[in-house]
């Protein structure tokens, strides 16, 4: 026998009712998104490697260790997109989306690849929802985004949300942190594990986003960015803090984060769930104002956030039947010259009236048609038998009172519209 081949570890599978699940939540993306006025971007899969090089950060550890990279058999070095923002701008750029609309909001549902270790609520290939408004520098624009992530988690159901934001300030802000930062931490640079001692000299910000417990506790004591801020940054972050205040959307101030990727400035934010454990981010994001000049775009003022759809998934409490597999009519067809007429008939209701319509394939006996039509919570079930087919007739069941009805073939469809 050959062997059996199985998945790549850290991807997965969606069979069956959880499939009716995914839908539910894309389906619910795509009509959030459109009460908020945010077109769907859809980007490909692979991209030129430079443009995560350039965009993400090279200390990052989705550019340092984490990406799928390859190069193809015409020399081009390509890669799986890890995150989407990169791209978005990519394409903002290249089509010039800047001078169609002063202001582009933009979202999307996409596949991300990335080679982290496999764990709950951490895979190699995830999907994410997210948006990027992009052309609008005011503290409006921030407070907008914030509330769609965080009004689309209470309205799906996910309670016990939190949502933390802090800002990490403009590039000049930034500067002058960072000079104290590196005082502060250098006498504990003998504690700090080798990748933070690296990133001590090129990127001294991103220590803070530690998740080791020594460091953590190090990093409590550490400076706060909001000391460093310029009156005009300072001015921005008060004004989204203002305007969340006025939309009764709590949040915590967390001074230390940071986000794991480089080109964020100014606000930055995390919606958590307690109900996730460790990986407990439903989702992440903040400014990205530098980023499109970065990527040889003009300057232009950008704000975004991701979200994974596994996490979601794990954070909702759904009862496990509600994605049930179901139909609305089951045909039971006894005696092969049933199966024609069987195959009409649903064709014919399908295409008049949108029911959905299963029609036996397996030549069961009537009792196991009938099982399956329970199964599949239908509401009728149509019994074409040889009688029947004599008659010109079908038995309508009602599948929950149980009452039967004979009607003519020409007036199957009349009697479910
Ligand atoms: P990021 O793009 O790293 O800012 O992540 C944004 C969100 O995507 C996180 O808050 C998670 O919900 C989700 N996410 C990131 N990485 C993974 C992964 N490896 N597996 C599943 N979800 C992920």
């Amino acid at each position: 026998m050959s062997e059996i081949i199985k998945n790549i570890k850290g991807t997965k599978d969606i069979l069956g009712n959880e499939s009716n699940l995914w839908q539910y939540i894309e389906s619910e993306i795509h009509s959030f998104m459109k009460l908020y006025g945010y077109d769907e971007i859809r980007t490909p899969k692979f991209e030129n490697s430079s443009l995560f090089n350039r965009s993400i950060g090279q200390d990052t550890d989705i550019v340092s260790k984490e990406m799928y990279s390859w190069k193809d058999q015409g020399g081009n070095n390509l890669t799986l997109k890890p995150e989407v923002t990169a791209s978005v701008v990519r394409a903002f750029i290249q089509h010039n989306l800047g001078k169609r609309n002063p202001l582009n909001k933009l979202y999307y549902i996409d596949s991300l690849f990335r080679r982290e270790r496999p764990q709950k609520g951490r895979y190699r290939q995830f999907e994410q929802f997210g948006v990027e408004a992009i052309g609008s520098e005011n503290p409006e624009q921030d407070a907008e985004i914030i509330s769609l992530a965080y009004n689309f988690y209470s309205k799906i159901g996910i309670k016990d949300l939190k949502l933390k934001i802090n800002s990490i300030g403009s590039k000049n802000s930034r500067e002058e942190y960072k000079k104290s930062l590196k005082s502060f931490l250098k006498p504990h640079l003998d504690k700090l594990t080798s990748v933070s001692q690296k990133r001590f000299n090129n990127n001294p910000l991103r220590i803070l986003d530690t998740k080791v417990q020594t460091e953590i506790e190090i990093i409590k004591k550490a400076p706060r960015i909001i000391d460093y801020l310029s009156q005009v940054d300072k001015k921005h972050f008060k004004k989204v803090l203002f305007y969340l205040d006025s939309m009764e959307i709590k949040y915590e101030i967390d001074h230390y984060l940071v986000r794991g990727l480089d080109y964020y400035c100014k606000t930055v934010f995390e919606i958590q769930s307690n109900d996730l454990g460790s990986q407990s981010a439903l989702c992440g994001g903040g400014r990205y104002d530098y980023l499109i000049e970065e990527l040889g775009g003009k300057k232009t003022p950008a704000i975004g956030f991701a979200a994974g759809i596994e996490r979601l998934i794990l954070a909702m409490n759904y009862d496990d039947n509600r994605f049930n597999k179901s139909t609305d009519i089951f045909i039971v067809t006894i005696g092969e010259d049933a199966i024609s007429m069987g195959l009409k008939i649903s064709d014919s209701i399908r295409l008049n009236t949108k029911l959905a319509v299963t029609c036996d394939m397996l030549r069961r006996s009537l009792k196991s048609q009938m099982k399956e039509a329970n199964k599949l919570n239908a509401k009728y079930s149509i019994i074409i038998g040889e009688d029947e087919l004599q008659a010109n007739k079908v038995i309508i069941k009602d599948m929950n009172s149980g009452v039967q009805k004979n009607v003519h073939f020409d007036k199957i469809n009349l009697f479910f519209k």
